[in-house]
């Protein structure tokens, strides 16, 4: 059987909780495509730059030195995605909607034969992603990541976007039309390319989106993790296999164990017969699981604008123990930080 075309369609802060594969409301990925939900999958930071950086290399933030969003930049002897399937004989094609400065910035987009920047608006919920023209320039096997804003509240300037003035009702609804919105103008288009065209699908988010009331009855949405604990470090990862074709992932029908962003870089080798290197930290997704996770994450606790705190990362373990119980360990030189702050917040410590 001959290699497959592969697609990452990354979607920003997709929340699992609000999915029909995850026991949610939204079919976000239509059911007649036999997706395969990875039902435990974490990211490992609810920084956006970080996120993609495990994505791209297999390891974890701290391993490549990506912590900060829009500070950080990886390494460049370290090699990315697009660099390991170039090598592997794949043509590439790197889709964004206003984030190629993100990409280039932290230098994921190496590798790539095509670079294509969409130039979507916040506030469009339309992923122009033209399949048949994109990889119209590519020969197969083709490899095509693309990554859009789309479902990343506020659908506007995030400076001046204030939470507290909606109710939680009217702000998840919104959320939801949106996922809704995303699934029939993006996903269900590119999955139907995707069946006639040999591919294997990855649909991603880059992390979650928390919307809740916190202590002081104030409506806010957060990436972070402060008061809401797995939701934000949970995030999506769905299978799509291409259809009847690839018998090790065509078996599959769920995944068991824990999964985060590290294990994307390998999955996708080993689907491209791609060797892969021993500095990947990640593993194969349908081929096992973590004991645990870590995640780090900001500190964003203003309804306003997401904020960094000093020094740069906390983190969270997230391991069989932790899940059960339903809280997190937090650990990190910014632990005495966070809990404080938690304390002023009225979380309390725990
Ligand atoms: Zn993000």
């Amino acid at each position: 059987m001959s290699r497959p075309n592969i697609m990452v369609l990354l979607y920003d802060s997709v929340a699992p909780r609000f999915l029909k594969s995850f026991g949610g409301a939204i079919e976000f990925v239509p059911t007649i495509y036999n997706p395969i939900p990875v039902r435990e999958y974490y990211t490992t930071s609810a920084v956006t730059s970080s996120a993609i950086a495990s994505i791209f290399t297999g390891k974890y933030p701290e391993e490549v030195g990506v912590l900060r969003h829009l500070e950080d930049r990886l390494p460049l002897g370290e090699p990315v995605l697009g660099e390991y399937l170039s090598v592997g004989g794949y043509s590439t094609a790197l889709i964004t909607s206003n984030l190629n400065s993100v990409y280039r910035m932290i230098r994921v987009d190496r590798g790539f034969d095509l670079v294509h920047d969409s130039g979507t608006s916040w506030d469009s919920p339309v992923i122009p992603l033209d399949l048949h023209s994109i990889t119209g320039n590519l020969k197969e096997p083709w490899f095509v990541f693309m990554h859009t804003l789309c479902t990343h509240i506020p659908y506007g300037n995030r400076a001046t976007f204030d939470a507290s003035k909606y109710s939680i009702y009217d702000l998840k609804g919104l959320y939801m039309r949106r996922l809704a919105e995303t699934s029939a103008r993006s996903i269900a288009p590119a999955l139907e390319f995707a069946s006639h065209n040999n591919c294997t699908t990855f649909v991603l988010s880059d992390h979650g989106e928390q919307i809740e009331v916190d202590p002081r009855g104030t409506v806010t949405v957060r990436h972070s993790w402060i008061g809401s604990d797995l939701n934000v470090a949970a995030a999506t990862c769905i299978i799509v296999p291409r259809p009847g074709s690839w018998d090790e992932l065509s078996k599959v029908s769920s995944v068991p164990g824990i999964h985060s962003s590290i294990d994307i870089c390998p999955s996708i080798l080993r689907l491209a017969g791609t060797p892969i290197p021993d500095r990947v930290s990640g593993t194969v997704i349908w081929e096992g699981g973590h004991r645990e996770v870590t995640c780090i994450s900001d500190l964003c606790v203003d309804n306003r604008k997401m904020r960094i705190f000093p020094g740069g990362k906390f983190e969270v373990k997230l391991g069989d123990v932790a899940y059960k119980i339903g809280r997190s360990v937090i650990s990190g030189p910014g632990k005495e930080y966070i809990l404080e702050r938690m304390k002023g917040l009225g979380y309390g410590s725990r």
